[in-house]
């Protein structure tokens, strides 16, 4: 990636500077969240060390409240809001697992709670956050719609706005986990995360660059909605189709307006790769196999990578972030049966 401090947002003559995420932020997110968010384990997985050749070990964000990582994030921000704000409450947008996360952390701190959605967010999803008592916004072709929906209501109803990734807030609570992986496991040699809008990817760049800098990052994104990927070439945050897939917590876009999450990885990823439908479900399937996981699409992503990755070209030790298990059921049985021979 390019070593740029700034970066030109075309259009426009703003220039916007990389955030500075400190470790100081970081520190201070994993000191609200505790309580709220699990501490998980790092676990060894046999089968994938010896088909790397190197130590593989998975991180199981499965284990969270909600069933994903995102709950690290959505405590962070909601966790340092101050009381006025808390009384009018909150408003997300969400490929469905952030809206959940969020959702859950409202309730237990009993604050009033909106989720905007797409028509792309699968109903297990949009029942589980129901299911929180949050107040459902289901509508509009794509994620790009529900961000809009959601930022006309925060303006109109005084609602706090807790976006999926692009916030610094955010970040750090997704950054927590590779504060956790360090204390398991150092050094590390590889970081394999699924990537979106890239909270996650950039939380635990800052953290693991900043111990580390040898260690290599790499995003895993699903090869039907690359925009970080496509945005990275083009040099500026841009829009690209969202495709259904069956990693659907990696659709969405960054943003054209990201401040925070481009060029943090802009400056620390040191590779993007996409993986496709078929080896996602491939992936499903090996973790169930192999490590009795259940795992949703991009919760997936990482091992769908290191599948389709000849052994020896990663540095070990590598660490793959599973990152959730939200996936329909009838979904799940699809891909995790073994497939039809051709
Ligand atoms: C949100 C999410 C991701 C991607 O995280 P970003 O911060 O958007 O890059 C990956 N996996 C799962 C299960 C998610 O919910």
């Amino acid at each position: 990636m390019t070593e740029s401090p700034a970066w030109q947002r075309m259009g426009s003559a703003a220039i916007v500077s990389p955030a500075p995420l400190t470790m100081a932020q970081i520190i201070g997110a994993r000191r609200r969240i505790a309580g709220i968010a699990m501490r998980t384990p790092l676990r060894r997985s046999e089968v994938l060390s010896r088909r790397c050749g190197v130590p593989v070990y998975l991180k199981i964000e499965t284990m969270q409240p909600t069933g994903t990582f995102k709950i690290r994030g959505a405590a962070s921000q909601i966790l340092a809001l101050g009381d006025t704000e808390r009384r009018a409450g909150v408003i997300t947008v969400s490929t469905g697992n952030h809206g959940r996360a969020v959702a859950y952390v409202a309730r237990a701190l009993g604050i009033r709670c909106v989720v905007c959605l797409s028509s792309l967010v699968p109903t297990n999803k949009i029942s589980a956050i129901a299911a929180l008592e949050a107040e459902v916004d289901v509508g509009g072709p794509d994620q790009d719609a529900a961000y809009a929906r959601a930022t006309a209501r925060a303006a109109a109803d005084g609602l706090t706005l807790v976006p999926p990734f692009d916030h610094p807030a955010v970040i750090a609570g997704q950054g927590t986990i590779a504060l956790e992986i360090a204390e398991d496991m150092s050094p590390v040699g590889t970081n394999l995360v699924p990537l979106s809008g890239g909270g996650l990817i950039g939380g635990i760049a800052v953290v693991a660059k900043a111990l580390d800098p040898a260690t290599q990052i790499i995003g895993i994104s699903s090869a039907r909605s690359p925009a970080m990927l496509e945005s990275l070439k083009a040099g500026r945050p841009i829009t690209v189709e969202e495709k259904p897939s069956l990693a659907d917590s990696l659709g969405g876009g960054i943003g054209l307006d990201n401040a925070f999450t481009f060029p943090i990885v802009r400056n620390l990823v040191d590779q993007v790769r996409v993986v496709d439908d078929e080896e996602i479900s491939d992936a499903i399937r090996f973790a169930f196999e192999t490590e009795r996981l259940v795992l949703e699409g991009a919760g997936a992503a990482g091992i769908a990578a290191l599948l389709g990755t000849p052994p020896g070209l990663l540095p070990g030790p590598i660490v793959a972030v599973a990152t959730g298990d939200n996936i329909d059921l009838g979904v799940w049985l699809a891909s995790a049966a073994p497939r039809a021979p051709a």
